[in-house]
């Protein structure tokens, strides 16, 4: 087993059973001297592919491009895993056996025959926007109860016209069994709606009407798929400006859908594996690399370097983007941090004062299903928002699983409930920040533990008293089971690469309930069989205003620098506060009042952001700290700042003090905030190094929002792969608290 070689898993779902596909992949795998198995199952079919790295990646592109005529995929997950050894390519049994559980599919972008049909004069379909087949169309956002039939889908109104009735009966016909089967004489249709919800138009007339009202500048709200998004025009500075203001919303990125791939290209920078998710059955919103030239309006993405941009993945989207030719801002359709809407009659009262018409249709959404958000790293999709295209799909755990429920964090909430070996992470559900969140958590709950008939044992939850997640498991009635934040964020990892113990986990991210009552998040984990270990953390410092520091970074360089100077910290600090504001402070620091202690690497972030001048207050969590990666961009240096590991009993301590003191020196030297930003990501990336010595484990597991920058986890891999460890990141699994639900479950069920 060379060096290099890698292990990659395949689970193929769509039209790939009895259609020759095994004998395919068979042929595909020897021919590129691959070594493995494949195997037909109730979930889908399995692959196990084991090579050199490029190879597999050639092995993958064929199985999309070289596949039988008649096989179609809806989706296709992959997992890099470690190698184990395989010695020739078969074809295994398939396997009857195993948990029967039903498989539901997320949502499926429009295939290439169902957009043939919609721009096709001649077809009983054209320019018709709720087109789908077996292959492509609603699941999950569609689906009330199971067994997955029409009558059990919000499609149940709908009676079929003897035309679609016989493509639905006929079991040669694509449309076979293609439960929310529709044409443009029994479906549902489009209206155009305006504030007061009288109705301006119908069918594409409405449609044609809302891309005038687009082209003129207006907000318009569409009901798409799994909610309403927020449409503008992408390059109408005003507009989108507008967007912001009634959205209130300041600065965060908004998401971006363009009319083809050709225009994507032009704006931003494409890789064959962006490509690849950006046309996936998934058809998540892909973060890139934006152009100079992009003629993206400035307010769509202030001072970011990347674009999140999706392709349409419904006929209306198709339809609506093919009239418009131009980029569309395509935001979810919400206030702020709200959950997404999805009820036209909810959204007049809900989105009212924000979009000024509606493009509505009569196709009742059963659940909401935001758009994933997937960036790619290291060659590798790294799932940053795990929803449509994604949702409910399950991860995979070595040993059966008790029936539990884990109820996620506090922070972009997900849940997960296991059945046998499968564990279904719901759909993004949103920051539990405001009565409509957590109403949405209290209902998804409900709504996956009667989808799935489940009858939780116990639950498992954040060690924080005060999250509202953790606050609703207590009220269940059930066993719970706590797990720490870190510790979960680990587990997560280590779930979806199949990693065993013993394990060297960082644990890095904004914040997270400790063992010891203060806020954790620059945590080195040791995982053992048995329970796990505070290896190292971060050296503590105060966050003067407790959580107003998020909102604020000088705050946190503030708490720093008071951790290393004392009072002198504040003559560091003149400028960035009034005189009260320093009075005020000084008396909450020394007194050590609402100043709880923290070990955040994500806070530390904020600081050097702060103390390089880049962002004192930001407009969303998180900002400053991106914008410091976004700075390492111009850079290339291996430099790195002095920092110490001071070694006891552990927990050891990293002290980074020597680190902000040379940052402070370069800022007098005026040396370049991006120089300043390279030269501290990579200090931190040896500070992971020097833990994985100590640690004397191979296997380091990178879990926490910190592994979404991917200027410190690339390096990091990089780096702890040079001197010999072997590290393992997120994929599928969103390294954020979208993910910590997955630990959850791992840990409740190891005890
Ligand atoms: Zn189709
Ligand atoms: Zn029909
Ligand atoms: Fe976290």
């Amino acid at each position: 087993m060379a060096l290099s070689s890698r292990r990659i898993r395949l689970i193929i779902r769509g039209a790939v059973q009895g259609v020759g596909f095994r004998p395919f992949v068979y042929r595909l795998a020897s021919e590129l001297g691959l070594t493995g198995w494949v195997l037909n199952s109730a979930q889908g079919v399995f692959i196990e592919v084991e090579g050199a790295a490029e190879t597999l990646q050639q092995f993958v592109q064929r199985v999309e491009t070289d596949k039988p005529p008649r096989a179609f995929i809806q989706s296709l997950e992959q997992t890099v895993l470690d190698p184990v050894g395989y010695t020739a390519f078969e074809i295994r049994h398939s396997e009857e056996s195993g948990e029967k559980s039903v498989l539901i599919l997320p949502d499926i972008a429009t295939c290439p025959d169902c957009l043939r049909e919609v721009f096709d004069p001649a077809d009983r379909r054209y320019l018709y926007p709720f087109t789908n087949c077996t292959n492509c169309g609603p699941r999950y956002s569609i689906i009330e109860s199971l067994p997955y039939d029409r009558p059990n889908t919000t499609m149940k109104a709908f009676a079929m016209c003897p035309k679609c009735r016989e493509e639905y009966e006929n079991p040669l016909d694509r449309r076979f069994h293609a439960q929310p089967n529709a044409c443009p004489e029994c479906g549902p249709h489009l209206e155009l709606w305006d504030g007061e919800g009288v109705c301006l138009a119908k069918h594409h007339d409405a449609l044609f009407r809302a891309a005038e009202a687009i082209r003129e500048g207006h907000i318009v709200a569409v009901k798409g798929l799994g909610g309403f998004h927020l449409v503008v025009d992408a390059c109408h500075d005003a507009a989108v400006r507008r967007l912001r203001e009634r959205k209130r919303r300041e600065e965060k990125p908004f998401a971006l859908m363009y009319p083809s791939l050709q225009m994507v290209k032009a704006h931003c920078v494409v890789d064959e594996a962006e490509e690849r998710v950006l046309r996936s059955p998934e058809s998540p919103i892909v973060l890139l690399r934006r152009k100079e030239a992009d003629s993206v309006a400035p307010s769509v993405a202030p001072n970011n370097p990347y674009l999140g941009v999706m392709l349409p993945y419904t006929p209306l989207h198709h339809l609506l983007l093919r009239e418009l030719g131009f980029p569309i801002v395509a935001t979810s359709g919400n206030l702020s941090d709200e959950p997404i809407c999805t009820d036209e009659h909810e959204a007049l009262h809900r989105l009212a004062g924000i979009a000024d018409l509606f493009l509505v249709h009569n196709r009742p959404i059963a659940r909401h299903v935001d758009d994933s958000v997937v960036r790619v790293l290291l060659g590798r999709e790294l799932v940053l928002r795990r929803a449509r295209g994604y949702a409910p799909l399950p991860v995979l755990v070595k040993e059966p699983l008790p029936p539990l429920l884990a109820v996620g964090a506090h922070l972009k909430n997900t849940i997960a409930l296991s059945v046998g070996r499968q564990v279904f992470l719901s759909q993004h559900i949103g920051d539990l920040e405001t009565p409509q969140a957590l109403q949405a958590f209290r209902h998804v709950i409900a709504d996956v533990k009667e989808l799935w008939g489940h009858q939780p044992q116990a639950v498992a939850c954040d060690m924080h008293p005060d999250y509202l997640s953790t606050q609703a498991a207590h009220g269940m009635g059930l066993p719970v089971r706590p797990v720490q934040h870190h510790v979960a964020h680990i587990l997560s990892c280590m779930a979806e690469n199949e990693v065993e113990p013993p394990l060297l986990g960082v644990s890095w991210d904004g914040t997270g309930y400790g063992t010891d009552g203060t806020i954790w998040g620059g945590e080195f984990l040791i995982i053992r069989e048995q329970g796990w270990e505070r290896f190292a953390h971060l050296r503590p410092f105060r966050l003067p205003g407790g959580d107003r520091a998020i909102k604020e970074p000088r705050r946190c360089a503030l708490g720093v620098l008071y951790e290393m100077l004392g009072d002198d910290a504040f003559e560091l600090l003149e400028q960035v506060f009034t005189e009260g504001e320093r009075r005020l402070l000084r008396q909450s620091l020394r007194q050590g009042v609402n100043a709880p202690i923290t070990t955040s690497a994500g806070r530390l972030f904020d600081a050097v952001a702060s103390l390089t001048g880049l962002r004192q207050v930001v407009n969303f969590e998180g900002q400053a700290a991106m914008e410091l990666e976004f700075l390492t961009h111009d850079v290339h240096t291996d430099e790195t700042y002095p920092f110490s590991l001071c070694e006891g009993t552990p927990p050891h301590m990293l002290d980074w003090s020597p680190t902000i003191q040379a940052v402070l020196q370069d800022i007098q030297e005026g040396v370049s905030p991006s120089l300043i930003a390279a030269r501290f990501h990579n200090t931190l990336v040896e500070m992971m190094v020097v833990v994985a010595r100590a640690a004397g484990i191979d296997r380091v597991a990178l879990s926490g929002g910190c592994f979404q920058n991917a200027y410190l986890t690339g390096r990091a891999v990089r780096r702890l792969g040079e001197e010999g460890f072997r590290p393992y990141w997120h994929q599928r699994v969103p390294p954020n608290d979208g993910g910590i639900a997955l630990g959850q479950m791992v840990g409740a069920a190891r005890g």
